[in-house]
C-alpha cells in the first residue's frame, strides 16, 4: 500500500483500478423496463421487451451510472 499524506490523516483514496461494466442476467428478473437504459448518458445500453439489457461495448464509456438503477445488482462495474 502507498503511504500518501491523505492516509497519513486517514482519508480513503479512491480506487482507480479499472472497470467495466459486466451484465449478471441470471440476477436481472427480466420482468420490467429496465430503468438503466434511460440513465446510461451515451446510450449504450438496449433492452428488448422485458429481457435483461445489453451494452454496445463501443458505445460504452464505463461510467458506472447504470448501476445505481440497477436495484437487482445485474448491473455491476468489475475490475478489468
Ligand atoms: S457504464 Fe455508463 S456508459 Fe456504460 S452502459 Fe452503464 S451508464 Fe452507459
Amino acid at each position: 500500500m502507498a503511504f500518501t499524506l491523505a492516509s497519513l490523516f486517514g482519508f480513503k483514496t479512491p480506487d482507480k483500478t479499472p472497470k467495466t461494466l459486466n451484465i449478471l442476467k441470471h440476477r436481472c428478473p427480466q420482468n420490467h423496463r429496465c430503468p438503466a437504459v434511460s440513465a446510461c448518458p451515451v446510450g449504450a445500453l438496449s433492452q428488448k421487451g422485458q429481457k435483461a439489457p445489453t451494452a454496445d461495448r463501443a458505445l460504452c464509456i464505463n461510467c458506472g451510472k447504470c448501476t445505481r438503477y440497477c436495484f437487482p445488482k445485474a448491473l455491476v462495474m468489475e475490475k478489468v
